[in-house]
């Protein structure tokens, strides 16, 4: 019998399209490793980003940092989940955005894996070289030794589970470091993925008022379905107005809290306005390089505010967004949020890509 192939779609480079390729499986697995079959991927907006070349990027790569697949062959000594669920081959599993040592400083010390000496991301790394299949564009993937697993339940759809490995386990992460804590009144700068989880998380975390800020009202609407309590467009408003509407909303006191995860940091000094004495405020989503913004430093000091930033998650919160994704999903329509549905070709990557840059869709589906 010949060495096993599979298909990939590659990023060849900021301009260039998208290409199709095939590579031989690998033919045997690490300690620690899985061979995965992709069953979804689903289309983040920093792959678009990524795409567009809003940030520096390797070439040739398999984008896609979002899926889930059935284990194909588990590596030697794998035998349960990161939870400690047992692991079979043709179990439904997904996995953390990234690979990490579990030895350096960042893993052991600072308690920032996500930062590892030695990390590897999915979708962020060069495809050309064995094992090849390093992100969710792809028939399969190679997870890594040092990744953590979680087996996905029977009960919970694709669409649902997809989602969980960029976007709602980076929001989970984002709402432990800054603290939420219950009854504490939270507005969300953008309703996109993140957005969206971030309000329904929040809420099933005990949240009070939950406030969603965003331009468009499509988004908007959808956001109101996700544990968003009062929505507002700020398109519509001067900036006063919409800081006035918070305070309105949050006793006179302003928000406890203020997430950002627009992807853009022009946003941001608005939102700290958002934020009553002693309130703190995170950034998420506004990443790439030579995007600033100005803050009036008497207010951050004479409001005693906290400014964090969070960038991707420790793993830990991955299994966290699965379990809280996993109980409130008969009240918040998870599986509404992905789609639509494109097939795993050059062509069919780049309408993904395109269909959630035009907000066609929240989350575009790959589907191999
Ligand atoms: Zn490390
Ligand atoms: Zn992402």
């Amino acid at each position: 019998m010949g060495q096993q192939m599979g298909n990939v779609v590659l990023f060849m480079g900021v301009g260039e399209s998208l290409e199709e390729r095939c590579f031989p499986l690998p033919q045997e697995l690490e300690p620690g490793a899985i061979l995965v079959k992709t069953t979804m991927a689903t289309v983040c907006g920093s792959d678009v980003h990524s795409w567009r070349g809003r940030r520096p990027f390797p070439a040739p790569t398999v984008l896609g940092h979002e899926g889930l697949g059935t284990i194909v062959q588990l590596g030697p000594s794998v035998r349960t989940d990161t939870a400690g669920h047992s692991l079979s081959e043709g179990d439904r599993i997904t996995w953390s955005i990234m690979a990490n040592c579990g030895c350096c400083s960042f893993c052991r010390i600072y308690d920032l894996p996500q930062k590892c000496l030695s990390l590897f991301k999915y979708g962020h790394a060069h495809s050309d070289v064995p094992p090849h299949f390093a992100g969710t564009f792809g028939e399969y993937v190679y997870v890594r030794p040092g990744t953590s697993v979680f087996r996905i339940p029977d009960d919970m759809c694709d669409e649902e589970a997809s989602p969980l490995m960029c976007a709602a386990a980076t929001v989970t992460a984002g709402l432990a470091r800054i603290g939420l804590q219950p009854g504490e009144n939270v507005v969300i700068q953008g309703a996109g993925m993140l957005g969206i989880y971030a309000a329904a998380i929040a809420k099933e975390q005990g949240a009070g008022q939950v406030v969603m800020v965003d331009v468009l009202d499509k988004r908007l609407e959808i956001a109101s379905e996700f544990g968003s309590d009062h929505v507002i467009n700020a398109g519509q408003y001067d900036d006063e107005e919409v800081v006035l509407k918070v305070n309105n909303l949050t006793g006179g006191r302003g928000a406890d809290v203020v997430v950002e995860v627009t992807g853009f940091a022009s946003v941001i000094p608005l939102g700290v306005k958002m934020l009553r004495i002693g309130g703190r405020y995170l950034m998420q989503g506004a990443l790439y390089p030579d995007d600033n913004f100005m803050l009036a430093s008497h207010d951050v000091i004479t409001k005693c505010l906290t400014i964090t930033g969070l960038h991707n998650y420790d793993s830990r919160y991955l299994g966290r967004a699965l379990d809280l994704v996993y109980r409130s999903r008969h009240r918040y329509p998870y599986k509404r949020l992905a789609g639509p549905a494109f097939p795993l070709t050059a062509q069919g990557v780049t309408a993904a890509l395109e269909s959630l840059e035009t907000h066609e869709g929240m989350r575009p589906i790959v589907k191999p």
